[in-house]
This record gives C-alpha cells, sequence and structure tokens, in this order.
C-alpha cells in the first residue's frame, strides 16, 4: 500500500515511459517481471496529490469514493462538514467544541473533507483544528470588539467595493469561502445562510463595482477578494477578470484566497489556463501555520508558480496557534520553498467572539523581532495591525533606533549590539519618536 500512495503523490502528468523504469526491457520484452511494470493504478490515478494522510482518512470515513472524486474540487467543495454529528463522527469533540451549536454563530461550520484529514482527531487544541472548528468562545461579545471593526461598509462608494487607499481597491467578489475560519474579520459579511451557495446576491454589485473602477483612473490595483474568490467557477473569474482587465488604467490585479491552503485541488490546468491570461495577476495566500503546507497544498502552490504567478502570503496572528518564532519561522519558510513570498503577519482583528484567538499587539513585533536578521530577509513579513474604525493597515516593527548621541545615530543590531553611524547632517536635538525636531522637521 505504502509503495504506491507514494507512488500516487507524482501527479502523473506524463505518461508513464514506455520505456518504463526497467533497465533492459523493450515494448515488446514480455520477459519483464509483472512487478516491475509501471503500477496499473496509474490508468485511474488521481490528477492531484494524495497524502498518505488524506488517503487513510477518505478510506475510512469515504469508503464509497474513489481518489479520482476525492481530487475534484466540487467534490470537495459540494462534500463539505457543516454539522456538528458530522465532525463527531471524524472528530473526538470537546466540550467546548460541543457547546458550540451552529445555529447561534455568526459565521457557519464548513469544513472540506480534505482539510479535515489534517487535523488531530483527539486533540482539541490542534492547531488546523482550532481555526476551523467552532467553540463556544466565539458566542462571546468580548471588550473593544464589534462585527465591522475595520469600518470596511463606511468605506464603500459602492456595495461589495471597498476604497480606503488612493490608488487600489478591495473586490468583495463572493461571499462564499471553501471553509471558514473561526477568527475571519469578515464574518458579518461572509457565508451567510441567506446568500451562501447562492452566488447571485453578490454577484448582482459586480455591474456597479465595475463601473466605479472604471469612472476612477487612479484605481491601477484591484484586489479580488470576499470570501474565497476561487470558490467561483472558471467561468465566473473569467468574467470578472476579463471586465476589470479591459480597464486600460487598472494594472495590476490581485487575488486573495485560502483555497490553494482548504482545498488546493481546485487549482486545476483549467483554472490556471484562465489565470495566466490576465497577467500581471498576483496571489494572497490566506495561510496560518506550518501543518498546512501539505503534499496537496504544496502542488497547488507550485502550480500557481510554475502559472507565472508571484505568490505572498498573509497570515493572522492567533494565540496557540502560531504565535511562536518557532511554528512562524517552519511556515515562512516553507512557504518560501514554495516560491511564496511571505507578505504581511496580522494582529487578530477584534471581529466579535474572536478575543480567544487575540494575542497582545506587542507579540508581532516580538515576533517579527526573532526573525530579522536571524533569517532570510525575504521570510520576514511587514507585521500590520488593521485600524479599528478604517485607518487602514498600520506597520509596526521592532525598534532598532537609540537615538542620536552627538552627530552619531546609535543603532541596535538583530543581537541586541549598539552600533554607531556618523550622521552629522541631522538635526541637532532629535530624540527617538518626539515627533518633530527644531525646524518642525519629522524625524524619521
Ligand atoms: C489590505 C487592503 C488593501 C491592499 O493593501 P496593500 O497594503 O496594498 O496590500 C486594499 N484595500 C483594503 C480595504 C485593504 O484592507
Ligand atoms: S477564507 Fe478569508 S474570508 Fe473566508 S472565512 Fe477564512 S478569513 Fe474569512
Amino acid at each position: 500500500m505504502t509503495s504506491s500512495l507514494a507512488e500516487l503523490e507524482q501527479p502523473p502528468l506524463e505518461p508513464p515511459s514506455l520505456f518504463g523504469n526497467t533497465v533492459s526491457g523493450t515494448l515488446h520484452d514480455l520477459s519483464i517481471p509483472i512487478g516491475v511494470m509501471p503500477p496499473l493504478v496509474r490508468e485511474s490515478a488521481p490528477a492531484f496529490a494524495v497524502s498518505e494522510r488524506s488517503e487513510a482518512f477518505r478510506r475510512r470515513f469515504y469508503p464509497d469514493t474513489n481518489l479520482k472524486t476525492w481530487c475534484d474540487w466540487h467534490w470537495q467543495y459540494a462534500n463539505r462538514i457543516t454539522s456538528l454529528d458530522q465532525l463527531g463522527r471524524m472528530l473526538r469533540l470537546s466540550p467546548e467544541e460541543l457547546a458550540a451549536g451552529t445555529g447561534l454563530a455568526a459565521l457557519p461550520l464548513a469544513i472540506t473533507p480534505y482539510f479535515a484529514a489534517q487535523f488531530n482527531p483527539d486533540d482539541p487544541a490542534d492547531p488546523l483544528r482550532r481555526t476551523m472548528v467552532p467553540t463556544v468562545a466565539e458566542r462571546t461579545l468580548n471588550p473593544g470588539e464589534s462585527a465591522d471593526p475595520l469600518g470596511e461598509d463606511g468605506h464603500s462608494p459602492v456595495p461589495g467595493l471597498v476604497h480606503r487607499y488612493p490608488d487600489r481597491v478591495l473586490f468583495l467578489a463572493t461571499d462564499t469561502c471553501a471553509a471558514y475560519c473561526r477568527y475571519c474579520t469578515r464574518s458579518r459579511c461572509v457565508g451567510k445562510p441567506h446568500t451562501a451557495g447562492t452566488a447571485g446576491a453578490t454577484r448582482k454589485r459586480w455591474p456597479a463595482a465595475i463601473e466605479y473602477i472604471k469612472n476612477h483612473p487612479e484605481v491601477r490595483d484591484v484586489l479580488i477578494s470576499g470570501g474565497d474568490p476561487l470558490t467561483m467557477s472558471d467561468a465566473a473569474l473569467d468574467h470578472l477578470l476579463s471586465r476589470l482587465r479591459s480597464i486600460p488604467h487598472v494594472e495590476i490585479i490581485r487575488i486573495g484566497s485560502k483555497a490553494p491552503i482548504v482545498m488546493p485541488q481546485r487549482v486545476t490546468p483549467s483554472l490556471l489556463r484562465v489565470l495566466r491570461r490576465y497577467h500581471p495577476l498576483l496571489m494572497s495566500i490566506h495561510c496560518t501555520h506550518p501543518d498546512e503546507l501539505t503534499p496537496e497544498s504544496t502542488e497547488a502552490l507550485r502550480r500557481l508558480a510554475d502559472a507565472g504567478i508571484p505568490l505572498g502570503s498573509q497570515t493572522v496572528l492567533l494565540k496557540g496557534i502560531n504565535d511562536n518564532v518557532a511554528d512562524m519561522k517552519s511556515l515562512l519558510h516553507g512557504l518560501l520553498k514554495s516560491r511564496v513570498r511571505p507578505y504581511y503577519l496580522y494582529h487578530c482583528d477584534p471581529v466579535q467572539g474572536t478575543a480567544h484567538f487575540r494575542t497582545p499587539i506587542f507579540k508581532g513585533v516580538d515576533i517579527i523581532r526573532g526573525l530579522r536578521g536571524h533569517t532570510s530577509g525575504y521570510a520576514v513579513p511587514t507585521y500590520v495591525v488593521d485600524a479599528p474604525g478604517g485607518g487602514g493597515k498600520i506597520p509596526l516593527m521592532p525598534d532598532y533606533v537609540q537615538g542620536y548621541d552627538g552627530e552619531d545615530l546609535v543603532l541596535r543590531n538583530y543581537e541586541g549590539g549598539l552600533y554607531r553611524s556618523y550622521d552629522p547632517a541631522a538635526p541637532a536635538v532629535c530624540e527617538p519618536h518626539a515627533g518633530t525636531a527644531q525646524g518642525g522637521e519629522p524625524c524619521w
């Protein structure tokens, strides 16, 4: 079993070689021992990687489903786990998970079978499981929390479009996701029962949003998000991308998605054929923990990178899940190996019912301090706090500036050592973060 599974992990993009991997056999050489023939299973092999872990889960819980079906994203999407009853047959649910219920939560429960296969069935503290399985804690509205902490609704000139920064817009193309993250910033508007599964409501907003972009030549960058845009069909994406691409002042288009992580099978050759027509197209991958980097998600990322799509990552800092340097580093290194450039690390927004995920804000600064200088600069994301009320993303970083000593600027390096840099042109009196020096010029 193991050897044929290992075989399956190699996507059969090329037909088995006519000459096989045998030493001397030719096609007509009937003396080749059966044991060294290319395995017959290749003929019905899936069009996607399947890890041993996923395969064991499929055999146990979906024995009637063959590998080809398992690798079909439509099947993964249609067979999402949406009730605690279903989940309870696969995981040993904790009292906190059992008490979550599903009716009252702001967000529905939906997990693809593939992603559920990655959970530890016996450990409610398993990082991936915590991001997806609701607990009773999310029913509480905690101090400082609200439904729309970023004030996105107030920055929407037309429904479904957020125009907060001068030259770029956020296009909320759908309200559906492949799986729902319990800490979602947009829990107020994604996966709502009245729209879930019906793309109509959000799609009706597209023409006005596209018209707005057409009429605003300053918009040179459109970020398509949601919801998860990769829950849409290839045809719908093609339609949206072609409309946006036909606007001359739109220079770049970005897609924000978690599908490569929770439903990697979505990254099909036909999706890639659509996406490559609209370059320059970039993608931000929402990822959380190194355990998400499975053979499956790694294949999805490889396919996207091979299609020439520059990949970035977005990660939310989550208490007890990824709030330590070791796990964060392992995630960031794994992403770089998959050609994903770490982009943003977010403080967990104060959305209602998420206090159990939130770290102190300066935890993120500590993590950046543990990364910068200690590992490749390419692996270090920018830590941002999305300012409540609509101030936008505000970067926070460790302070390496000690201040001036005479004509020297004193700087602290990543190891804590102090270094002087002769800087005579600087204002004579300048305290760190004093705001302005003499003459009203900012210090730095
Ligand atoms: C994050 C975000 C963007 C994109 O910001 P970048 O820093 O350019 O990645 C655009 N609009 C809104 C509303 C956002 O929240
Ligand atoms: S994929 Fe994004 S939009 Fe969807 S639930 Fe997760 S955080 Fe929210």
